[in-house]
């Protein structure tokens, strides 16, 4: 059987990783009316309106209610969580829902500190190279300064020449990847990701020098789940092990 990941966060911590993640992606706004009613004892709700960025909040017993999207609505709620008092058991119930994984109140060893593990799920990932995340996500402007210096040592010109550059507001010099050597535009594909044919699959040609961004991805099951990632699901592994 293989053992599941776990890691052990305090509440402090727990409460900066939701934090963050609410601020990573769009309005989850069904997640955030789940929570809203939770940490209100059902006093707030949350009424989401069909194709639209926001929500409505309302109070119970209060005809009056407040219309907020995007960050505004983000804002709000992140405003909630640092306001409520939490328990470990509040926090584990509330990271479950976040990180869609099981989360429980727990104790951790070394400091006796009160907090929530929450398993990551991680040991059910497995890429299948179906080639999504090199060809749908916005990695561009990712590439690290220790990636290009990585190639820079290696003499790797055949990616260097893929890298462009440009001037931060701080004047300093910063990488943008992939970058047509003829045109000096975005590449459409990463000009590193080839396609196998006869194993319906899609590789790497630098892979073991790939940048840091595509070696870390998916840096959590939910990370996965929410960029359209399918090594997290049954089928996609059990075509890996073909
Ligand atoms: S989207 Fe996921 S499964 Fe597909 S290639 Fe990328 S990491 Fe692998
Ligand atoms: S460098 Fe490799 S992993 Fe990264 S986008 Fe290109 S093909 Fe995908």
């Amino acid at each position: 059987m293989v053992s599941k990941e776990s890691i052990f966060l305090s509440i402090d911590q727990a409460l900066e990783a939701v934090s963050a993640d609410f601020q990573q992606y769009e309005p989850q706004i069904l997640l955030f009316a789940e929570i809203i009613r939770l940490i209100s004892g059902g006093n707030i709700f949350l009424k989401k309106e069909t194709q639209k960025n926001g929500a409505w909040i309302g109070k119970v017993g209060q005809r009056k209610m407040q219309w907020l999207d995007g960050p505004d609505l983000v804002t709000y709620i992140c405003n909630m969580i640092v306001a409520t008092d939490w328990n470990p058991e509040l926090m584990a119930s509330i990271c479950s829902r976040v990180f869609r994984t099981h989360a429980f109140p727990d104790v951790d060893s070394a400091s006796g500190q009160a907090g929530v593990r929450i398993e990551t799920g991680m040991e059910t990932y497995c890429c299948c190279q179906c080639g999504q995340c090199c060809q749908a996500l916005e990695y561009h402007d990712q590439v690290t300064v220790k990636d290009v210096e990585r190639w820079q040592r290696l003499g790797r010109t055949d990616i260097l020449k893929w890298v462009g550059t440009h001037k931060k507001g701080n004047g300093r010099t910063a990488y943008r990847i992939w970058i047509r050597p003829d045109t000096k535009e975005l590449a459409e594909t990463c000009p590193f990701l080839q396609k196998n044919s006869s194993k319906n699959i899609w590789v790497c040609n630098i892979h073991d020098v790939k940048p840091a961004i595509c070696r870390q991805y998916p840096v959590s099951r939910k990370h996965g789940l929410m960029t359209g990632c399918p090594g997290f699901n049954a089928q996609c592994r059990k075509s890996r092990k073909k």
